[in-house]
This record gives C-alpha cells, structure tokens and sequence, in this order.
C-alpha cells in the first residue's frame, strides 16, 4: 500500500468539510468529486487534512502539479474579488478539523444508497 493512499472515511471528511463543492469551480457532488493536495505531492506536500481540499476531476487535471495560487490565478482571469474569495475559502477549509464521525456515517449512507440501487 502506497503511502499516499488516503482512506475513504478522511477523502469523505473532506469533502462534508469542504461542503461537497470543489473549492475552486463550486461544482457539486456527484459529478465527480476527489481530493486535491494544495500543496502538491511531487513538491512535498502530505496528506494531512491541513494540505487536503476538495477538488473535481476537473480541476485536479488542469490543476496538476501546478502551485495552487498559480493555479487559483490562472482560473480567475485577473478576476481579483474572486481570486480572493477562493484563497480565503481554502485558507479556511485547511484551518478546520476534519468531522470524522459525521464522514463516516456519509459514507454509510452512499453505501446504503448503492446497495438500494443494486437491488
Ligand atoms: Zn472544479
């Protein structure tokens, strides 16, 4: 197991953080939901929750190894008040705890979800 794997119950904890939304389009579940590293794995960033936001496919491709400023920058356009918004916002998300039990029972749910669709 790769020691960068990220369990399910801190990637669902994320997200519930992060309100379900990528932290820099604002598109919401379920299309496509993952975990972005702000700072990059391939420039030493971890997984601890203060390096993890939630990000959509999207724009974890565009975004790939670039720094997240550059890459909050280059999606605003020179739109400053939302270039602010979005750092303060992620500024944010790090700073707050992960609810671990509230992720846990989500994850219960999707389950359950799953399985009625399945039957
Ligand atoms: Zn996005």
């Amino acid at each position: 197991m790769s020691s960068h794997w990220i369990r399910d119950e801190k990637r669902a904890a994320v997200i519930l953080r992060g309100h379900c939304a990528c932290v820099y389009c604002g598109e919401y579940l379920p299309k496509g939901l993952g975990i972005d590293h702000v700072v990059p794995r391939e420039h030493g960033g971890s997984n601890h929750e203060s390096n993890l936001v939630v990000c959509c496919n999207r724009c974890n491709r565009l975004k790939g190894t670039k720094r997240m400023v550059v890459f909050v920058r280059e999606i605003t356009a020179g739109d400053k008040d939302l270039e602010m918004y979005i750092l303060r916002e992620i500024k944010n998300q790090r700073r707050r705890k992960l609810n671990k039990v509230g992720a846990i029972f989500a994850l219960l749910l999707l389950k359950a979800d799953h399985y009625l669709k399945a039957a």
